[in-house]
């Protein structure tokens, strides 16, 4: 099937970008990376009668350290999440979840705001936002906000994002010293959508766990941060006790439904066996 006929428009900044969604009716879409804009184009799950191409707007590029944040542009690609050295040194946790994101001809395009924006419930990204506690920088035609991705993903595909509205950077709190982290998911082949999958990141002092956030995909409508066994871990020693209250604990954080690929019971267990191996990990020596 083909694209039904739409109107193009390159804006160079994203005022540009703003007024051009305003100048529709709302039938409109930006489009980055294009790998999930254009083949539900070609399915004609989405028709819309403008794309408006953000890929050349100069202010979405680059990652920089800002204050006490990482401030990573929404065009960042997710390959480009792999190989910057600041992404490697101050968020981590995305430079380890990056290469479970389908194969490098769609890393090498994809963007990290496509991925946050569209919030895929299966894709690594919008649940790291919740790991690393980071913070989604959205313009609109009110000026910008910061909202906290606590608060971002709301529905299934539904976030804190307005019709028109433009996915601009993301900020992350850097990494400090006593911090560890580790990702990992379960898939049927390497580059597959996860069954299961979930990131870590914790602080450690004298082997007890000060703070620490898990979050996972692939587990309900939104990604999902599982707040009983983040309570069940904290101000415990990393140990096979604490590991195990933990993996009990996820049972009243997660509510899985049966669907077409896994049923509801193995989800559960599968999400617990990952987060078992994710906290092993944490606790072996740095
Ligand atoms: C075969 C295949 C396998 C894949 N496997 C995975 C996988 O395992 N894990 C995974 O996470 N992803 C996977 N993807 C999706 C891929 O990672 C996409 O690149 C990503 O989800 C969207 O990024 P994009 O830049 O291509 O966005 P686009 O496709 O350009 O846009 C996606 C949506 O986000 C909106 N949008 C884009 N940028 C912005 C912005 N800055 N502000 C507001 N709205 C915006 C668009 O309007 C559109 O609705 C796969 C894709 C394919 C084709």
């Amino acid at each position: 099937m083909k694209a039904r006929a739409f109107s193009y428009v390159r804006p160079r900044t994203v005022a540009e970008a703003l007024s051009a969604f305003a100048g529709t009716d709302g039938d409109a879409s930006y489009i980055a990376g294009g790998q999930s804009l254009v083949p539900a184009l070609a399915l004609r799950l989405q028709a819309p009668d403008r794309l408006i191409d953000i890929a050349h707007i100069e202010a979405l590029r680059g990652v920089s350290l800002t204050g006490d944040r990482l401030r990573i542009g929404a065009l960042t690609r997710h390959a480009e999440l792999l190989t910057d050295p600041l992404i490697l040194r101050h968020a981590p946790l995305l430079s380890e979840a990056a290469p479970y994101i389908a194969h490098p001809a769609i890393r090498n395009r994809g963007t990290i705001g496509g991925s946050v924006a569209l919030a895929d419930p299966a894709s690594e990204l919008p649940a790291m936002m919740l790991a690393t506690s980071a913070e989604i920088e959205i313009s609109g035609p009110d000026g910008v906000r910061l909202v906290p991705a606590d608060d971002y993903f709301q529905d299934l595909y539904q976030t804190a994002l307005e019709p028109g509205e433009l996915l601009t950077a993301i900020l992350v709190p850097p990494v400090g010293p006593d911090e560890r982290w580790a990702f990992d998911e379960l898939a049927r082949r390497r580059g597959d959508y996860a069954l299961v999958g979930a990131g870590v990141q914790a602080t450690l002092v004298d082997g007890t766990i000060a703070r620490l956030r898990i979050a996972f995909l692939s587990v309900g409508a939104t990604p999902v941060r599982v707040h009983q066994a983040e309570a069940a871990l904290t101000g415990a020693p990393l140990d096979a006790t604490s590991i195990a209250r933990a993996q009990a604990a996820l049972d009243a954080d997660l509510d899985p439904t049966d669907d077409a690929q896994v049923p509801a019971v193995t989800r559960r267990h599968l999400a617990r066996v990952l987060l078992g191996r994710l906290l092993g990990r944490l606790a072996r020596p740095a």
